[in-house]
């Protein structure tokens, strides 16, 4: 006998990747920042420690306003939670649920999951065979959700395609959801378009170029219709988020723009070289406009590749699935840590 409502015996919950006890590993399967947040965010939350007694702010005014201010915002046009995860779940509640809902059919495999707790039906669009989004048939009269870039294959999609897609969408009276998780390490980002899309939804985060994957706080840029909405869900669920420290760091982290700019060119310069290192010596690797890379580790699964490098001290992302199971996702850490990945993987591959 089974205490579980319906709903919840239906779940299929999100796998994350391993947070490793222990043992030391070089950790390069959460795509985490290598160098972690700006030195200024210590100083911020240790400061709101005297606020602790109080209930934080609700409306997170002070971080809100940071993110408006460095993206050329109103603050009315943003809205933050605790991490991109539960924006995107709110977001799902807010605009998704009880209506069918167009997504690439490799993407954020949390997306299936929250369609499945609110009530959305969520139908994969397969891609084209280069992994590329068709964007064609994303267009099929209902909302869209993608990531851009996209994870785990790590590809960029130009804004041409993602400014048909708001266009298209908006016609239909529907929202676009773009996940820009790792959009500080591409070449491009949907930021201008908000300016003539109101059914345009950015989500970002602040655990992958800002350093604080262990804060929890991601955010979504919007028009003031969409973020009232989001407002609404959240109330309807938790009023309060986002701690007093959380809102501090982030809003530290957000205003230390020179910090997030050096340590995001260091990572994506780790990651050009070490995808040149790797082509070199004929490993496939995706083009990454983001802080990880996709390779192609074996014909036909790369289980026993992951296993190898975790004996020898390296932790990667593994999925399983017909298609993925063949790939690895590789994060970004500091250049020693990627040389020590690359002489293991080519090691394991006979390709030194
Ligand atoms: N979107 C994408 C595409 C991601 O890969 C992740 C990280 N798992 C997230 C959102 C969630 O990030 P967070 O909840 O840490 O902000």
């Amino acid at each position: 006998m089974s205490y579980e409502s319906a709903l919840a015996a239906r779940l299929v919950p999100y796998v994350p990747g391993e947070q490793p006890k222990g043992r030391k590993l070089i950790k390069l399967n959460t795509n985490e920042h290598p160098y972690g947040p700006s030195p200024r965010v210590k100083q911020a939350m240790d400061e709101a420690m005297a606020r602790l007694r109080l209930y934080p702010d609700a409306e997170a005014t002070a971080l809100r306003e940071a993110i408006a201010q460095v993206n050329g915002l109103r603050p009315e046009q943003v809205f933050c939670g605790n991490g991109s995860d539960e924006v995107l779940a709110f977001a799902f509640a807010a605009f998704f649920s009880g209506k069918k809902l167009y997504a690439p059919s490799i993407t954020y495999s949390f997306y299936p999951v929250y369609a499945d707790l609110f009530g959305v039906m969520y139908e994969p669009v397969p891609l084209h065979d280069d992994f590329t989004v068709d964007v064609e048939s994303l267009c099929q009269g209902g909302p869209v959700v993608l990531a851009n870039p996209n994870a785990p294959t790590s590809l960029f999609l130009d804004m041409q395609a993602i400014e048909k897609l708001a266009a298209y969408t908006k016609e239909k009276g529907e929202v676009l959801l773009v996940d820009e998780a790792y959009a500080a390490f591409a070449p491009d980002n949907a930021r201008r378009l908000l300016d003539r899309y109101e059914n345009l939804l950015i989500v970002r985060t602040f655990s992958k170029s800002h350093g604080l994957a262990g804060l929890r706080v991601g955010y979504a840029m919007g028009s003031p219709e969409l973020i009232a909405s989001l407002r609404k869900v959240r109330d309807s669920f938790n009023s309060y988020p986002l701690d007093c420290l959380a809102q501090a760091g982030a809003r530290e982290a957000m205003l230390d723009v020179a910090w997030t700019e050096e340590t995001v060119g260091k990572i994506c310069q780790t990651r050009d070289r070490c995808i040149a290192r790797l082509r070199q010596k004929n490993v496939p690797v995706f083009d990454s406009a983001t802080n990880f890379l996709f390779v192609k580790a074996d014909a036909t699964d790369a289980k026993h590749v992951q296993e190898a490098l975790r004996e020898r001290g390296i932790l990667v992302r593994y999925f399983s699935g017909n298609v993925l199971c063949r790939y690895l996702r590789i994060s970004v850490g500091t250049d020693e840590e990627m040389d020590r990945m690359t002489d293991a993987l080519l090691d394991i591959l006979g390709k030194t």
